[in-house]
């Protein structure tokens, strides 16, 4: 089975294709229209270098996710287990000769110690993420891991859905990990090119390309319909990796009807005793950063675009309107770095250091609403189902409102009285520009009573 075809991408990329005014407006306008472009049309999108034509395809992609996202945000943490790994990815700081770090794998309770810190922050979805030094037991203990998480529930909330992003597995045991009721089961290629690939990842299991790249249809055999796939920018050719990932989501669609839920667009960063990591063979610039947002919105206006802290808060901002639809806020990337003082053994340095609070602040300053809603997966509306569901006159009778509801919740129990007050005057403003239909309105404020009475999980 073949998924990448590397000849092909060659050839897309050698081919000339027409740049002029005429035919980017005219793929543009088809963009506009909301569903998605043909991925000839993406290739053609991703060879304009003209500012001019780039300010175009931004201001396309901003009307997109305008259309279909609106002003909403979802906001998640990442939850690092173990930070002991077997392989010997050279951009990576738990690379298992990497010896500048301290390992740590948590136990249960000092898991359930993180979960507690990131409920008592006000977060409702975390990411868990592990190196790969566990071998066999790997599996076994990221269970156990979500139960914990799962189980921990206070005054402040619980953690209602938590995503997952570790060693790829067999079938079998990807059965295992959708029964733990994991939301999406997230897998990096880094870079889809072998070569590049095969420098990159000097040892250890991940070292083998297709094995690591038949992980998504692996997860899908076994059930998993909710998965994200991403790419590490900086290691090889952006244009290269684009080409593939459109083959990589055009396989998965047509082998399994509908393709991923999320894309991930991770920049290499800095990473103690990591030269790669500091020396970007491929740096990717900001524009060219902002261009593959807004492509990939443009391209797959349903599939959500996650953005992570690893970016400063300047480049987070400007990504927002041109198509992001989620991105990690207060995060850590050393296990045990929200309820320890301890902040060495990073896998990579965090470009915004701004907590929840403060980066909720800011986008709602910027106009966004955060949204902590976790209902579609709750509600089982995933893969095709959510799909259907995310056209816009259902993200406005759904995501909007839960939306709503969970920053409401947020307003009620952790906000300062500054924020809360700022809070609810956008979601007021937002009830108007957003929401027009009088029963959906009433709806929403009859809940907003509900939650300011003390009702909590509000979800439709
Ligand atoms: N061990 C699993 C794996 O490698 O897929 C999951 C955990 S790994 C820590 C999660 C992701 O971190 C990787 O997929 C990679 O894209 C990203 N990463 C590693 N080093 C990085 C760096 N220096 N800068 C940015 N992202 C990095
Ligand atoms: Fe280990 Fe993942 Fe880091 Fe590679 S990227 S060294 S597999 S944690």
């Amino acid at each position: 089975m073949q998924i990448i075809n590397h000849d092909e991408i060659i050839e897309e990329l050698n081919k000339k294709v027409d740049l002029s005014n005429d035919n980017i407006n005219y793929i543009l306008n088809k963009a506009k229209k909301l569903k998605g472009l043909d991925y000839d049309d993406a290739i053609t999108l991703l060879k304009v270098e003209n500012e001019a034509q780039i300010n175009k395809i931004f201001e396309t992609a901003k009307f997109v996710k305008d259309e279909i996202y609106g002003k909403r945000l979802v906001l998640f943490a990442p939850l690092y287990v173990s930070n002991v790994c077997n392989n010997e990815c050279l951009y990576c700081a738990f690379r298992k000769s990497n010896k500048t770090i301290k390992r740590n794998t948590l136990k249960m309770e000092e898991i359930k110690k993180e979960a507690e810190a990131l409920i008592n922050q006000g977060h409702k979805r975390v990411l868990l993420v592990s190196g790969e030094g566990l071998a066999k037991k790997a599996l076994p203990y990221t269970l156990d891991a979500l139960e914990a998480i799962y189980s921990v529930k206070n005054a402040n909330g619980n953690i209602r859905r938590i995503n997952v992003n570790i060693a790829a597995l067999e079938v079998e045991d990807y059965k295992k990990l959708k029964k733990a009721n994991i939301g999406t089961y997230q897998l990096f290629q880094e870079t889809y090119h072998r070569e590049t690939y095969k420098f990159m990842h000097k040892s250890g299991s991940k070292s083998d390309y297709d094995y690591h790249l038949g992980a998504m249809d692996r997860a899908m055999e076994a059930g998993i319909d909710d998965i994200g796939i991403g790419v590490l920018f900086g290691l090889y050719d952006y244009k290269y990796e684009m080409l593939a990932l459109f083959q990589h989501i055009r396989h998965l669609e047509e082998r399994f009807g509908f393709g991923p839920h999320t894309v991930s667009v991770p920049r290499l960063e800095p990473a103690t005793g990591s030269d790669i990591a500091s020396n970007p063979p491929y740096p990717l610039s900001d524009t060219d950063f902002k261009k593959i947002i807004a492509i990939l919105r443009v391209t797959i206006p349903y599939t959500g675009i996650i953005l992570s802290t690893r970016e400063t808060a300047e480049t987070r901002r400007e990504a927002l309107d041109l198509g992001i639809s989620q991105i990690s806020a207060g995060s850590k990337s050393n296990p045990g770095g929200y309820s320890s003082k301890e902040q060495s053994n990073e896998q990579f340095s965090l470009g915004d250091h701004r907590s929840l609070h403060e980066v909720i602040e800011d986008i709602v300053d910027f106009g966004f609403i955060p949204s902590f809603c976790t209902g579609c997966y709750r509600l089982g509306r995933v893969g095709a189902d959510f799909m259907d569901l995310a056209k816009p006159g259902a993200i406005k009778s759904h995501c909007y409102p839960n939306a709503i509801f969970s920053f409401s919740e947020y307003l009620e129990d952790f906000a300062s009285a500054n924020l809360k007050e700022k809070g609810y005057s956008l979601i007021k403003d937002m009830m108007k520009t957003e929401i027009h239909k009088e029963r959906i309105k009433e709806n929403i404020k009859i809940a907003l009573k509900d939650i300011e009475n003390g009702k909590r999980d509000v979800y439709v």
